[in-house]
């Protein structure tokens, strides 16, 4: 169910997995794909707005996680941008994973991270997603609705960006850090636990990038919106450390 946490800002997906809609300027711009069985959702949205699919100005990806390209591939079909940092492109093309911080297995324990599998399973996250055609972005002010600055990120995966929507006072933050932690069901805000990430000191560090930014929801890949700060967000993150 989509629900409206800012201005013009609409959040899609599903209880654990989130992704967004930007209507700003007259576009529209989609922030991060989910799943591949999300792509209903964001039509039917589309829909009882008056528009569609093909009219969404640009596809913006935090990072090239599947679980944040899911629709990515079936979007750009329909004639829409694909955009992602230049670190990500190669990941977003051949859906081929960078290392990571660790393996699952010390996860099993927590039942969340069956339920995670579970749900991703459902959902269609089995198949992984290549997008065909994806253009590039570095840092700075992207033009496309809204006019959203990027700032590189790196850690959770290594071209990960965070989009900051001034006018619609939104950081979607993607997994640069999240407000519930998907594989342990710990709440509250901080970095994304290690398997799922490329480095853990490298996201420790790219939380620096983000304090400073003053925003009045901060939007995540996991977890529900953040209204206390970013740089409040930022403090717990640490205080919590890595998972
Ligand atoms: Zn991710």
């Amino acid at each position: 169910m989509a629900t409206e946490v800012a201005p013009g800002v609409h959040r899609l997906g599903n209880e654990m997995v989130n992704f967004y809609l930007v209507e700003a300027d007259g576009g529209l711009v989609v922030v991060d794909a989910g799943l591949p069985a999300f792509y209903d959702e964001l039509e039917a949205l589309l829909r009882a707005r008056g528009r569609t699919v093909a009219e969404i100005d640009a596809l913006l990806l935090t990072h090239a996680h599947g679980d944040h390209v899911g629709i990515a591939e079936r979007v750009r079909r329909e004639g829409v941008p694909v955009r992602i940092h230049e670190a990500d492109a190669g990941q977003a093309r051949t859906a081929k994973n960078h290392p990571r911080e660790g393996g699952m297995l010390r996860y099993f324990r927590h039942g969340q991270t069956w339920r995670l599998l579970a749900m991703g399973l459902r959902n269609g996250a089995i198949k992984p997603v290549k997008i065909a055609d994806v253009a590039t972005f570095g840092e700075g002010e992207l033009d496309v609705p809204g006019r959203p600055r990027v700032i590189h990120t790196p850690g959770h995966s290594p071209g990960h960006c965070v989009f900051h929507f001034e006018g619609q006072g939104a950081l979607i933050a993607g997994d640069a850090l999240c407000t519930w932690n998907p594989l342990t069901g710990r709440p509250g805000p901080q970095i994304m636990p290690g398997a799922f990430s490329f480095s853990n000191a490298q996201a420790m560090e790219s939380l620096g990038r983000i304090e400073p930014i003053d925003a009045g929801v901060l939007l995540v890949g996991h977890g529900d919106p953040w209204t206390a700060g970013v740089g409040a967000a930022v403090a717990r993150a640490r205080e919590a450390g890595v998972s």
